[in-house]
């Protein structure tokens, strides 16, 4: 067979982001019938890794379909990952699409595409999820990305009233412990300098009586490895312990991305959350306090059925108050699996609008207000690329900075003086 051009894709979460580098890694070790080439370029080929988190990842994934095929007539499409588990029906009625791979063979896309390249009729290996523990047999080396992601864990059981993930990513389950330090092993030595720990609920990370502490304990005791990072964790599974690596001068990042998604407990109730608002405020009041200048984020749901002004306003006052860093506001978006799709007091779309832009502008002003305090600060810098003249990259509590330098940096860490700030990014001088 001559060699075909095969482009990836990805929509949606960091998890999804780790298991393209994988598939990218298998297709470039194990299938030399494949050349991978960007996205942007012509294929015969396309993978995309799908998202079904809000509506607009479904109507995004149709558009998308339908510009591949408008670029690439000839292409073969393959749809892998949520949505193919939850919505392959929806999926096959699209154009070229000739695989659709639910999220418990996403890491045999590479040998399935393989192994029915010549086929006609459209594949389609959507299974059950189990709870079994998992291994992942390549690494996900990102030859894209200084910073690599790590899976460690899958699933969850949770089931918060909005959400679809348990339905899409099937039950919790943890990566074998082992299998996590040879992954770590190989990214290392691949020049990987910082890791960011991923899955759907990484604070429910359980394998043979290790948890979370565990992984943490054992990567940041590789030498080699400049940073740790945690993606985004559950209020309710964060161990002290982890927290108290960041205080101790480790690799431990001093971040936590948290999800509140409301500042009322009525709502969280309604959310079945499992956590109250003075709960929430607790934890972060002494995270804040714990670990200097450290980099707190959240996740903020509006508009979720039975959110009144009033309701609407407990969120408002309670981002106000704490010590966050920024927030990602997410409108409400009714998932056909999740239980608030049944609920009768559905938020108009105008209202919800307004009340996003609120706590949009809200998390600037928070942004803008943990910028000023580090004013004259020096950080390291982990470069991540040059453009338009200035090297960027992140510091370890997750600001975005800009510099300019003589010498190529990408992938070093670099000190930098902080001088000013401007949107999303802080501004610095080379020390
Ligand atoms: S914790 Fe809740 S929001 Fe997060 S994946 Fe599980 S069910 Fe979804």
């Amino acid at each position: 067979m001559t060699k075909q051009r095969l482009s990836f894709y990805t929509q949606g979460c960091r998890l999804n982001q780790a298991e393209t580098a994988v598939m990218e890694q298998q297709f470039s070790k194990q299938f030399d019938a494949f050349d991978q080439v960007p996205f942007s370029s012509p294929a015969d080929v396309v993978v995309v890794n799908t998202c079904t988190v809000t509506e607009n990842g479904d109507a995004d994934t149709r558009r998308l379909v339908n510009k591949i095929v408008r670029q690439n007539p000839e292409a073969k499409i393959a749809l892998v990952g949520c949505q193919s588990q939850i919505l392959k029906e929806k999926l096959l009625e699209l154009p070229n699409v000739q695989w659709v791979i639910g999220n418990a063979d996403k890491l045999q896309t590479a040998s399935i595409i393989s192994s029915t390249y010549t086929q006609t009729e459209p594949v389609v290996e959507v299974k059950k999820l189990d709870k079994a523990p998992f291994t992942i047999d390549t690494p996900a080396i990102d030859t894209h990305h200084t910073r690599a992601n790590l899976k460690i864990q899958d699933g969850c059981d949770f089931y918060c009233a909005f959400c679809v993930i348990p339905f899409a990513r099937g039950p919790a389950r943890s990566r074998d412990f082992a299998d996590i330090i040879r992954e770590v092993r190989a990214l290392v030595d691949a020049g990987h300098k910082e890791l960011v720990l991923t899955g759907i609920n990484v604070g429910t990370y359980s394998h043979d009586g290790k948890t979370i502490t565990d992984v943490v304990d054992a990567l940041t005791g590789f030498p080699e490895l400049a940073r740790l990072r945690i993606s985004s964790i559950e209020p309710t599974t964060i161990p002290w312990d982890v927290i108290d690596k960041m205080k101790t001068g480790t690799s431990m990042c001093r971040y936590l991305h948290v999800p509140l998604q409301s500042g009322s407990d009525t709502i969280l109730k309604a959310m079945n959350r499992h956590y109250s608002v003075a709960e929430y405020t607790e934890f972060i009041s002494n995270v804040f306090h714990a670990v200097p200048d450290i980099g707190l984020g959240t996740d903020v749901i509006v508009g979720f059925p039975g959110e009144t002004d009033a309701l609407f306003n407990e969120t408002l006052e309670l981002l106000t108050a704490l010590p966050l860093a920024y927030f990602h506001v997410f409108s409400y978006s009714d998932r056909p699996f999740a239980r608030s799709h049944k609920s009768t007091e559905k938020i108009a779309p105008a209202v919800i609008a307004k009340r996003s832009e609120i706590l949009r502008q809200l998390s600037i002003k928070k942004r803008q207000g943990f910028f000023q305090k580090q004013l004259g600060k020096t950080v390291t810098v982990l470069v991540e690329q040059h453009k338009n003249g200035f090297w960027t990259g992140l510091t370890d509590h997750y600001i975005r900075v800009q510099f300019k330098h003589d010498e190529p940096c990408i992938n070093q860490m670099i000190p930098v003086k902080l001088t000013d700030f401007s949107g999303d990014k802080m501004m610095g001088r080379r020390v």
